[in-house]
């Protein structure tokens, strides 16, 4: 199998339906059962921007909106220090949304390289993606590359590990139902600034905030025997890092998941009101 082998997938632009083909490697499928590929699309016949989803068969299991743009100049003038210009520029605003999640979330990445991309690009993303976390929670970010030759000669990829290459395309997402919603709303609000100190010191205050959230949270759970969901997001919508935080409870249960390891019992303690009040109504 040649490394630049590619499959035409023939898919419909779901902003204006225009008839849009598109070149998906083959590579990405390598050593998958079901896999499914996430593709940000920028085509060529409308200029809209889409996230295609196509499965092994390479038929197309979905086409959505890019619910957000991000533009910033790559600036590659300075060489030795990555900026999230460049990561953009490379990864795409969604790819790049999905990098952010899985740092904050603790998921290993393995970036799929091509020969034009540097031997330390992984260096270069794990020094960047570091620096946007505070201090005390710097410690275990993994991010390794491996070349395309390399990945197709792997028996199989691994299901827990955000797979990317460096065209963006998503080869494995290990989370399924996850929002990345604070993702993208960190991407959306360095948009304009042009200073890549200011890019980097808005999303490490972001993210900062997010995780002294996350600890205010657990040691609001710590304090009870068992709370209900309604007052998580009283909670949420009182001081938490979002607005009208309805779908974030999901997203802290998940963080108190993966990064409060000690403290197992913190989700258990959140009741969803809704099913308790269901389940009332049938056993009374
Ligand atoms: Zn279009």
């Amino acid at each position: 199998m040649g490394i630049e082998e590619t499959k035409e997938v023939h898919l419909m632009c779901p902003t204006c339906r225009a008839r849009v083909t598109f070149q998906v490697p083959t590579y990405v499928f390598h050593g998958r059962e079901n896999g499914i590929a996430t593709i940000q699309v920028q085509s060529d016949v409308c200029a809209h921007q889409f996230l295609l989803m196509v499965d092994q068969n390479y038929s197309v299991r979905g086409t959505e909106k890019v619910d957000f743009e991000v533009t910033l100049e790559p600036q590659r003038q300075d060489i030795v220090d990555l900026n999230f210009g460049d990561v953009l520029f490379r990864f795409k605003s969604y790819a790049t949304a999905c990098l952010l999640h899985a740092v904050i979330f603790n998921y290993p990445i393995q970036i799929v390289t091509s020969a034009r991309d540097q031997p330390n690009l992984y260096q270069q993303l794990k020094t960047l993606f570091t620096s946007i976390l505070p201090p005390e929670w710097q410690k275990c970010v993994e991010i390794t590359q491996i070349s395309t030759r390399d990945f197709q000669k792997l028996p199989q990829s691994q299901k827990d590990v955000l797979i990317v290459d460096t065209e963006g395309i998503i080869i494995n997402m290990p989370w399924k139902e996850e929002k990345i919603q604070f993702e993208k709303n960190l991407l959306s609000a360095i948009t304009g600034y042009h200073n890549v100190k200011i890019q980097l010191d808005t999303i490490r205050v972001g993210v900062e905030e997010l995780f002294d959230f996350m600890q205010a949270a657990a040691d609001l759970v710590r304090g009870k025997n068992s709370i209900f969901d309604t007052e998580m997001d009283d909670f949420i919508d009182a001081k938490g890092p979002v607005k009208k935080g309805r779908g974030f409870l999901s997203y802290l249960l998940k963080l108190f998941d993966r990064r409060l390891l000690d403290d197992p019992s913190l989700c258990k303690k959140v009741r969803l009101k809704t099913i308790d009040s269901m389940l009332k109504s049938l056993w009374f």
